[in-house]
C-alpha cells in the first residue's frame, strides 16, 4: 500500500470562486477561470482515489508548490520509488485533442493551447533542480495522465510522456509491479518536499468584489438554491429538499465571510447581515461562541 504522505486541499483560488459564484455574476474571465480549476481539481482527486488503491510500497505526495530560484512550480502528484521518482500531471481535459508539427503545437480542434508536455518538462527539470541542491539523486520519470474518458489524442507525440485514458489501468499496474523497497532516505525525501511546499500562490489573480454587490443570505450546501426555509433546528432548500442543521449553514457562511474577506472582523452582526437576517442573531451569537474565540469585550468584541 502507498503511504500517502500529503493529501489533496482544494486550492484557495478555487474556494474562492466557489464561494462567489452563487453570490454575484462573475466576469467572463472568472467564469472559465472557475471552470477549469473545479475539473482540474476534480480530475486530481479522480486520480488520488486510483493512486491510494495501488498495492506496492511507495510514497505518494500530492500538490505541492515548490520555490526555486525566486520562480515558483507545482506538482500535482509525486510517487516516490524505490529507484525512481514519479511526476505526474493529471489533465481532465474533454473532448478532441490533436498535435500538430510544422510548427509543434497541441491543438483543441484547430485552436492552440499550452502543451501539457511542455509544462511537465520544466517542472520535471526544475524538479531536478531541487533534489540535487539536496543531494537526492534519484532520476525523475514523468507523464501527463489524460483522466477524462471522453479525452481523445488524434496524433500522439513522438514520445511516451503521455497516458490516455484507456491506458490508464496498464500505467497503474506497470507502477504497481515496480520492486520498491523503501528505507528511511526516502521518507526524508518525502519530509523535504512537503517542508517546502509553499501553500497557495502567493500571487494567484483574485476576482474583484465588494462586500454591497454580493448577494446575501444562506444557499442550499448541495443546489446553491438561496430558496431556502429555516425551521427551528434544520435548514431545508425549496429547491432540492437538501436539510442542513441551522449550526452547520451557518459555520458555512462565516466559513464564506472568512474566506472572502480576510481582513473584516467577525462580529455577530456581520454574519447576521451576511445571512441575510434569516438567522437569530442569539443563535449566532451561541454558534460563534462555541466555534470561535471571542475576543474583547461588550461593542468592541469579535470572534476569531
Ligand atoms: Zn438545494
Amino acid at each position: 500500500m502507498p503511504t500517502p504522505k500529503k493529501s489533496r486541499g482544494v486550492p484557495k483560488e478555487l474556494l474562492m470562486l466557489r464561494a462567489l459564484n452563487p453570490r454575484m455574476a462573475l466576469a467572463d474571465i472568472d467564469r472559465r477561470k472557475y471552470y477549469s480549476l473545479e475539473k482540474g481539481y476534480q480530475g486530481e482527486v479522480m486520480f488520488d482515489a486510483i493512486t491510494e488503491g495501488m498495492k506496492n510500497n511507495c510514497i505518494v505526495v500530492n500538490d505541492l508548490l515548490f520555490k526555486l530560484k525566486g520562480k515558483y512550480f507545482q506538482t500535482d502528484t509525486i510517487i516516490i520509488f524505490q529507484k525512481t521518482i514519479y511526476l505526474i500531471d493529471v489533465k481532465n481535459f474533454e473532448g478532441d485533442y490533436i498535435y500538430k508539427s510544422d510548427p509543434d503545437r497541441f491543438c483543441k480542434n484547430d485552436t492552440e493551447i499550452d502543451d501539457p508536455i511542455l509544462q511537465l518538462m520544466r517542472s520535471e527539470s526544475k524538479l531536478r533542480q531541487l533534489l540535487d541542491e539536496y543531494r537526492f539523486n534519484l532520476p525523475v520519470e514523468s507523464y501527463v495522465v489524460h483522466i477524462n474518458p471522453t479525452f481523445t489524442l488524434y496524433i500522439a507525440p513522438q514520445n511516451n510522456h503521455v497516458i490516455l485514458p484507456t491506458q490508464l489501468n496498464r500505467f497503474i499496474r506497470k507502477l504497481e509491479n515496480i520492486p520498491s523497497n523503501l528505507n528511511g532516505g526516502h521518507q526524508r525525501l518525502a519530509d523535504l518536499l512537503i517542508s517546502l511546499d509553499q501553500g497557495d500562490y502567493p500571487n494567484a489573480t483574485k476576482p474583484t468584489y465588494t462586500h454591497e454587490e454580493l448577494k446575501k443570505g444562506p444557499y442550499c450546501s448541495k443546489c446553491n438554491s438561496f430558496s431556502v426555509s429555516v425551521g427551528e433546528r434544520k435548514m431545508v432548500c425549496n429547491t432540492c429538499g437538501c436539510q442542513e442543521k441551522l449550526e452547520s449553514a451557518v459555520l458555512r457562511c462565516v466559513g464564506e465571510l472568512r474566506l472572502l474577506f480576510p481582513k473584516f472582523k467577525i462580529t455577530t452582526n456581520l454574519v447576521f447581515e451576511w445571512c441575510g437576517g434569516v438567522f437569530s442573531k442569539k443563535m449566532i451569537r451561541r454558534v460563534l461562541k462555541e466555534n470561535y474565540k471571542l475576543i474583547g469585550h461588550g461593542q468592541w468584541s469579535f470572534f476569531e
